[in-house]
């Protein structure tokens, strides 16, 4: 005799469950259009109020109000320079990649005629750099195969000269 085919895999039947479940949100999303409310105004994610504009609404997009702004640390910026160095990125992580990250010029202290600096938003490269390589881990190895690489080509140099006529 034999058994009757009715045993369902509770495994199976969970998935179908999820799977209904996702379409659901699915659904919900298709037909429930977002308000299209056109904002003039905007949610500090500091603190939560509503305010108009702010510098760094104005020049990062970023909904943070100026009371809330903290240019020492939380809204640090960076220059291009050293957030390609620090964090590894490339001109087209920061100029294509969406959101193309915004930037302020300001004049070089150090030199007037070396042009403007472009000055990023820190948090912004940690975040666009995190994008980029995954993890924090994984970039701090990406800069450390980096550094072995330079020393490497430097002891090859090094060597090249000792042994070289
Ligand atoms: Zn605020």
């Amino acid at each position: 005799m034999k058994a009757l085919p009715k045993i369902v895999d509770s495994g199976g039947g969970f998935f179908i469950e999820e799977e209904a479940a996702e379409e659901k949100t699915v659904e919900n999303i298709v037909h429930e259009p977002g308000p299209v409310l056109e904002f003039d105004y905007l949610f500090c994610e500091e603190c939560g109020k509503d305010f108009m504009d702010s510098y760094l609404s104005n020049h990062f997009d970023l909904a943070v109000c100026d009371a809330c702004r903290d240019s020492d640390e939380k809204h640090k910026l960076i220059t291009r320079t050293e957030a390609k160095k620090e964090y590894l990125l490339k001109d087209c992580d920061i100029d294509q990649r969406e959101p193309v990250l915004k930037y302020i010029l300001k004049k070089n202290p150090h030199n007037s005629h070396w042009g403007d600096m472009k000055l990023y938003l820190k948090l912004q490269i940690v975040k666009r750099s995190l994008e980029v390589w995954g993890t924090e881990e994984a970039l701090e190895e990406a800069k450390e195969e980096r550094q072995d690489n330079r020393d490497k080509v430097k002891q090859k140099k090094f060597d090249k000269k000792v042994k070289g006529k």
